[in-house]
């Protein structure tokens, strides 16, 4: 038996650890050392009944374990489980899932190379070193038709190839793990759960697009995630599969861990990229586009986690595989952190083009205690809220922008029916009015003029006119703004005045 315990920073912060410690010295005192293995695990999805334990070949998840439990399921391993704790696996939560990037997390122990390779991890990049050229895995990353997961969407395989035709002797590749949203977990989930997988991506983009040296940015309020991508590092090393001439081919690359300071700004490339050289982030403009001039002016790949998550195995299944999930022009799959007034809150990775009702009602369970839901915010401070008519839409890239919100990196938050969405604007407001560099007037300004206007609502001091000022304001600091920051902080007020103009409208009329 495996009885794996699930060791990312949810389960943990409910003392995953003390059953992880009472497993082994259970099995230890009764002898069974050669029949049950207990091992620590990265995120099995159900963050909201952690701590979860699950046993294997039986397929059992039991939820909000504690160490007194533990005798009871070592006395019941291949008879009758614990019913009182089981959780039930063909829920939809479960069943209308599909796992890619997430495919080893709750698996595989993140510590340790072997169970990475045991799942046929660096298959990919074996294979990729010894049967293809550079230009043909990016010609398999064009086919899969993978976008960027960090939010925009962009064409990964045009990014590498732009990357590849780039003259220069030194190329970078960059990671970008700088997670910023609130509500959202996904890309630290990642590199708890699976580091190799993300690791093994850079190394084959490093390969197909002519880099010897990358880094990874992740933010230092990670502290697991970076314990473990460093030790994904030094075992990957001692493997052969970093540094030089990597599986005895001439190909060398090296990866650095770069810390940030958790500045939400720094998740835009070119602030991203500042920051790594030591400078204050701070975005600039583009073009020229870091694929052109980026890293100390090289010619330097950025992609996200999860995009990198993705490319394993995409190169050991091929990219028409790939391709064949999801929708005309968003392939795959996408993961999402599920949050906010919704009963299975967690991690979750579905197929693209699933509509935002089954993400809400049949995975998500609804919303709990009675309550009627009101909308779904995606895509962060830079997204918007979709309301309850809207919920039959396909999550793609394109059909989320239409609706005045974006795909993000995969935030998502259910609101119920006790929410002001004036609240709920105002507070993204204000995170975007913090978060921003200043470097530009429309954003430094206008997101604390915007921010101040809401309150006023708030207030019901609110006249026709600041409604009018309010609209007026948002199109110029989307439309004026530097980076992407400040060109999408108005989406949360504009996403609502279009879904929720009533409830603005009436804090007008009270205070006339
Ligand atoms: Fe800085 Fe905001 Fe301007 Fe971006 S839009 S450069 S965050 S001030």
């Amino acid at each position: 038996y495996r009885i794996m315990v699930c060791s990312s920073t949810g389960c943990l912060s409910s003392r995953s650890d003390e059953i992880l410690a009472a497993l082994e010295a259970e099995v230890k005192q009764r002898g069974l050392e050669n029949e049950v293995l207990v091992k620590k695990v990265g995120c099995l999805g159900l963050c909201a009944a952690g701590p979860i334990v699950s046993i294997q070949p039986d397929g059992i998840l039991y939820k909000e374990m504690t160490p007194e439990d533990v005798p009871a399921i070592l006395d019941r391993l291949g008879g009758e489980p614990l019913e009182e704790k089981r959780i039930d696996t063909h829920q939809p939560f479960f069943t209308r899932q599909k796992k890619n990037a997430l495919e080893n997390a709750g698996v595989v122990d993140p510590e340790r190379i072997e169970d990475y390779i045991a799942t046929g991890g660096y298959a990919a990049l074996i294979k990729v070193l010894t049967e293809f050229s550079p230009s043909e895995v990016i010609q398999e990353v064009q086919k899969s038709g993978l976008r960027g997961r960090g939010g925009a969407g962009y064409p990964t395989g045009l990014k590498w190839s732009t990357v590849a035709k780039a003259e220069g002797e030194q190329k970078f590749v960059v990671c970008n793990a700088d997670e910023g949203d609130p509500g959202a977990f996904m890309d630290r989930s990642i590199l708890e759960s699976d580091p190799h997988r993300v690791l093994e991506g850079m190394i084959i983009a490093a390969y197909a697009v002519g880099a010897n040296q990358g880094y990874v940015y992740v933010r230092a309020e990670y502290p697991l995630a970076v314990k473990r991508f460093r030790t994904a590092i030094r075992q990957a090393e001692k493997m052969g599969f970093l540094g030089q001439n990597i599986c005895g081919t001439p190909f060398s690359f090296k990866v650095d861990v770069r810390l940030g300071a958790g500045a939400f700004v720094c998740g835009e490339e070119t602030a991203l990229l500042q920051s790594v050289e030591g400078n204050r982030g701070m975005p600039r403009l583009r073009p020229p586009y870091p694929a052109q001039s980026g890293l100390f002016g090289k010619p330097t790949l950025v992609n996200n986690v999860e995009t990198y998550a993705n490319i394993p195995a995409i190169l050991r299944n091929g990219g028409e595989w790939f391709a064949q999930t999801g929708t005309e022009k968003s392939k795959g799959t996408k993961v999402f952190a599920l949050t906010g007034k919704v009963k299975n809150t967690g991690l979750i990775e579905v197929p693209m083009g699933i509509t935002l009702r089954e993400i809400v009602y049949d995975i998500g369970g609804g919303v709990p205690d009675g309550r009627k839901f009101k909308a779904v915010q995606t895509g962060g401070p830079s997204g918007g809220c979709i309301p309850e008519e809207l919920l039959d839409t396909p999550v793609d890239y394109e059909s989320l922008k239409a609706l005045g919100s974006m795909m993000g990196s995969g935030g998502m938050i259910v609101i119920d029916d006790r929410s002001d969405m004036i609240d709920v604007a105002r507070y993204f407001m204000e995170f975007s009015m913090e978060e921003s560099c200043g470097k530009c007037v429309p954003c430094r300004v206008g997101t604390v003029q915007l921010y101040n206007l809401l309150g006023k609502f708030q207030r019901r001091e609110a006249t026709e006119e600041d409604l009018k000022t309010l609209e007026e304001l948002c199109d110029l600091v989307r439309s004026a703004s530097l980076c992407g920051l400040g060109q999408a902080a108005p989406n949360p007020i504009l996403s609502t005045l279009k879904y929720f103009r009533e409830e603005y409208l009436a804090k007008i009329r009270k205070s006339t």
